[in-house]
């Protein structure tokens, strides 16, 4: 399979290329040259197979021309340590749980597949090891780092901003030691990503080390996670629940979303999407207008979708072919204030006893808004709520359990290095790696 960049100004490029370099040359997003289908009898017993089973033959359709069977069985496997169940929470209203994994957030999945896809490619190159830069504000630093804890020949380097990360998100990359560093720079979040950027550009550091992103928008990291949809569609299949299912998908930078796009373009019978947004509203008034207008983040509750810009839409745009009566007939859209989002989250734990976390409310409200007579609706719960315990504990006045893997992290030793925001100082240090 050979990956386009939807900028169209850039060479095909392999898997294998698509992986390592993850932006395209003409900075656009790379996406596969076709999308393949799957036959309906795997639908039609879709109900009896198991997740992991599921995703082997999502993943195959995908990479099988570019990976062994056997390695990418394996991959799936390993990826996919965790289940991604669904929980009922209304009558017609199903959460997909995808915080099971390592960081309680359903960024592991992209992030474990990644670390291995990559691991599998630059074994084949023997050319020594491959180091990768992240900035982060908090949550893709731990998916990342836990993602690649341990993979070897593989060293991540995560850079945030000192004193403006919460405690517990913290303690999810500092305290894995291995062949992670987390790096601690006096400034904020953009500088963290300024020095990641210019790092990539650096012809000397460049020269002396191999490195690598590990963004969202890495085909390896976005196009896994359509391997939950089918999953929810499977669960939904056994429970009689799937004649109209609607998936709703709290969205920031429109990765999630694209994966389950990507999953109906090969034959998934989910019956439409819906975008939830928090007040970032970006692609809900691209819905309406027909116009995309990216602005600056504003801050919310749920402030992993605090996006301005969605790097993705330009990946929605290119699978609907730019047709916004396309994207408009099968997308629905909804956007949230902070109010909406608390709530929703008290109304919901006080009818239902669930416990949303602020992403997952966005979602969960736009279903209680929108879903119409005969459809089934599942929303992502993107997130466990005690990620976010001190906001959840304000909002439901409650004091919601801590799960035993993230008491762990908080109990480990913090290890990290303190740089300056200054370029050569970032350099210096690598250097001497
Ligand atoms: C990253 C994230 C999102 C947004 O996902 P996108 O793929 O960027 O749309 C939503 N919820 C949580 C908890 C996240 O970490």
């Amino acid at each position: 399979m050979k990956y386009y960049s939807t900028n169209k100004n850039a060479p095909m490029a392999t898997l294998h290329e698509a992986v390592v370099k993850g932006l395209a040359p003409d900075r656009g997003l790379y996406m596969p040259e076709r999308i393949p289908t799957l036959p309906a009898s795997f639908f039609q017993h879709i109900e009896q197979l198991s997740f992991q089973e599921i995703a082997c033959t999502v993943a195959e359709a995908f990479f099988g021309e570019d990976v062994e069977k056997e390695d990418l069985r394996r991959i799936v496997c390993d990826t996919l340590s965790f289940d991604c169940p669904i929980a009922q929470v209304d009558e017609n209203i199903y959460a997909l749980e995808l915080f099971h994994g390592p960081t309680l957030a359903f960024k592991d999945v992209g992030a474990r597949f990644m670390a291995r896809l990559l691991q599998y490619f630059i074994r084949q190159e023997d050319a020594g090891r491959v180091n990768v830069l992240v900035a982060t504000s908090g949550d893709t630093g731990s998916a990342v780092a836990n993602g690649f804890l341990g993979v070897e020949g593989i060293h991540v380097y995560v850079l945030y901003p000192k004193g403006k990360v919460s405690r517990i998100q913290e303690s999810q990359f500092t305290t894995l030691g291995r062949n992670i560093t987390a790096l601690e720079v006096d400034g904020v979040f953009d500088d963290c990503q300024r020095l990641v950027k210019q790092a990539f550009l650096d012809p000397e550091l460049n020269a002396h080390l191999r490195l690598t992103s590990a963004n969202s928008i890495n085909v390896a990291r976005f196009l896994p996670q359509a391997f939950y949809y089918f999953n929810a569609y499977a669960r939904m299949k056994g429970l009689g629940k799937a004649d109209k299912m609607v998936m709703c998908v709290p969205s920031g930078n429109f990765g999630n979303i694209t994966a389950g796009l990507f999953g109906h373009e090969m034959g998934l019978p989910i019956h439409r999407f819906i975008a939830a947004n928090n007040a970032n509203d970006i692609f809900y008034n691209y819905l309406q207008t027909g116009r995309y207008e990216p602005k600056a983040s504003i801050q919310t509750l749920a402030n992993a979708m605090d996006v301005g810009d969605p790097s993705n839409f330009a990946r929605v745009y290119d699978l609907y072919g730019g047709s916004h009566e396309r994207i408009t007939a099968y997308i629905g859209g909804a956007t949230y204030s902070d109010d909406d989002i608390r709530e929703t989250m008290l109304e919901c734990h006080r009818r239902t006893g669930y416990v949303l976390d602020p992403h997952g409310a966005c979602g969960y409200r736009a279903l209680r808004e929108q879903l119409r007579d005969g459809e089934a609706g599942v929303f992502c719960e993107t997130a466990h709520p005690a990620k976010f315990k001190e906001k959840v504990d304000e909002i439901l006045g409650a004091d919601i359990a801590i799960p035993e893997r993230l008491a762990a992290f908080m109990r480990g030793k913090k290890q990290s290095v303190e740089l300056s925001r200054e370029f050569e100082d970032f350099k210096a240090f690598l250097l001497k790696e």
